[in-house]
């Protein structure tokens, strides 16, 4: 069966938890296991990160996004299932990336000084089947990641 759900919300770290947590709980109709589960809450937590911190800055870095100061800076999550896929579309309309292909390699970061470890989209990879990174510069950007759940039927009590 088809699904989807689409959530959004203002880019402030406090809503982090909760956009992990929202993709978890839509993912729940998938039946999925502890441990999908968990590889799935990361690679939210990661890309929404990312959006917050790299799409449309912190607060506390002095280089707030204009947006976000008008409280006009928003992400944009939708859910999708197939059988048993789930895609997951995280979209940002900030800064944007100029080199996606370097932004990926593990390792690199473009704020060194916030004490990022520059492996966010690697662990993205890790966690999820395939991921997609659109990009444009001073439009914004979008995640594209899909996770193939194991063809597991619930437990019932009856069997
Ligand atoms: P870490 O995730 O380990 O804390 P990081 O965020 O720097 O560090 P990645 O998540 O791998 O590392 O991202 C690599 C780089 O890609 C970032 O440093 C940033 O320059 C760029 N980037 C990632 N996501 C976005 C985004 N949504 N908007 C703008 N730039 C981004
Ligand atoms: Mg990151």
């Amino acid at each position: 069966m088809k699904n989807s759900a689409n959530i959004k919300f203002l880019s402030l770290s406090q809503n982090e938890s909760f956009a992990r947590n929202a993709v978890a709980a839509f993912a729940l109709c998938l039946n999925p296991s502890l441990g999908e589960l968990s590889d799935i809450k990361t690679a939210v937590s990661e890309a929404v990160t990312n959006c917050i911190i790299h799409g449309y800055g912190m607060p506390e870095e002095g280089r707030l996004d204009s947006r976000l100061a008008e409280g006009n800076s928003r992400i944009y999550i939708t859910c999708t299932t197939k059988g048993k896929e789930l895609q997951v579309e995280i979209r940002d309309y900030g800064v944007g990336i100029a080199d996606i292909k370097k932004a990926m390699e593990p390792l690199y970061t473009s704020k060194p000084e916030l004490e990022r470890s520059g492996m966010g989209f690697a662990f993205m990879e890790a966690f999820m089947d395939q991921l997609f990174v659109e990009s444009t510069p001073g439009k914004g950007t979008c995640v594209r990641m899909i996770k193939n759940l194991a063809d597991t039927k619930m437990q019932s009590v009856w069997e």
